[in-house]
């Protein structure tokens, strides 16, 4: 039978089947995926096809991985030449930020766009706490939403206090699998408990989204949504690695940088002080949002080149 992954221990699984049913799980042999180095063989969101091991006992064993769409992953802690995979088969990431209480900063943001760019999966941009924004925050709240919606990622504010962008969210997530990220203190479990009231009644006491109470687990898990669609939570993945990037790269992963690199004068253009640069001129211009290239600037500069 055909089923999904759904919590992934390392060591068994979690896998629900076609029919709804949850099933515990452990792999058969060793799996190699996608020709990459992976340190756990299996991740939240593969679908696999198992074998009935206990059918009393909800057993099973997986003899087979799908194809993955896509999936994310980050350094693992152990070797920074492995990965460990987070997720896969992902329509969205959702990075949950705010102007204020605190102030997720713009490297923090694109960074997670590059991410996204990097894995080929679709990122969205929410902006919650807009109960407690002042002027100035509304102001830059106004300045980044068009300049990030201009290139591509749809922004929303919310507010779980006040009610305001809910509804958006509420409609965003359904019929999506989507990634839910972001900083601690966003937000991000008061939004999904004032969304999802009986997504913690349904997981019991598996899951403790904020982890922070009784069940501090470092493993993703995916949730069904009521109206469907799932989530996935990622305690203590913070950010995605962007190991993999090399600094003459890093422009190919912000799409207004990228459609311009062919207009270069030099094809290796790192567009800092290269002559005939077509995204110096972009942001001179003003095509290319300065904000942006600033933050490409300080991401560049944080890059090792890889070394081999
Ligand atoms: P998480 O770490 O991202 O899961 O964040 P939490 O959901 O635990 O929220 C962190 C703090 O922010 C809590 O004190 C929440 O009550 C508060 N909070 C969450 N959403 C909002 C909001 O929209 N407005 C305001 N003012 N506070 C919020
Ligand atoms: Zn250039």
């Amino acid at each position: 039978m055909e089923g999904t992954i759904y919590k992934s221990t390392g060591v068994w699984y979690q896998a629900r089947s076609r029919d709804g049913r949850f099933w515990n799980a452990r792999a058969k042999g060793k799996f190699k995926i996608d020709d990459i180095s992976s340190t756990n063989p299996l991740a939240v969101g593969d679908v696999v096809d198992m074998d009935v091991e206990n059918e009393g006992e909800s057993s099973a064993i997986i003899t087979a991985i799908h194809d993955r769409r896509n999936y994310i992953t980050r350094q693992s802690p152990h070797n920074k030449r492995y990965h460990h995979i987070i997720a896969s088969n992902l329509d969205q990431l959702v990075l949950i930020a705010t102007l204020r209480e605190p102030r997720t900063s713009q490297g923090f943001i694109d960074r997670f766009l590059i991410a996204s760019e990097m894995y080929g999966v679709p990122a969205r941009l929410v902006f919650n706490k807009a109960d407690v924004y002042r002027d100035a925050d509304m102001e830059r709240y106004e300045v980044w939403s068009a300049m990030y919606a201009a290139i591509g990622y749809p922004v929303l504010l919310t507010s779980v206090r006040s009610g305001e962008g809910l509804a958006a969210i509420a409609a965003l997530l359904a019929g999506k699998v989507s990634l839910l990220s972001g900083h601690s203190g966003v937000g991000k479990s008061s939004l999904v408990n004032h969304l999802f009231p009986e997504l913690r009644l349904r997981t019991g006491e598996v899951s403790d989204w904020s982890g922070k109470g009784m069940h501090t687990t470092t493993f993703a898990e995916m949730f069904d949504l009521p109206g469907g669609g799932q989530i996935i939570d990622t305690p203590g993945v913070r950010e995605f690695g962007l190991v993999d990037v090399a600094r003459h790269e890093l422009s190919h992963y912000y799409p207004e940088m990228r459609a311009v690199l062919g207009d270069c004068q030099f094809n290796d253009c790192l567009h800092l002080e290269e002559p005939g640069c077509a995204v110096k001129a972009g942001v001179i211009n003003g095509t290319i949002a300065e904000d942006r290239y600033v933050s490409y600037v300080n991401i560049l500069e944080s890059l090792q080149e890889k070394q081999y």
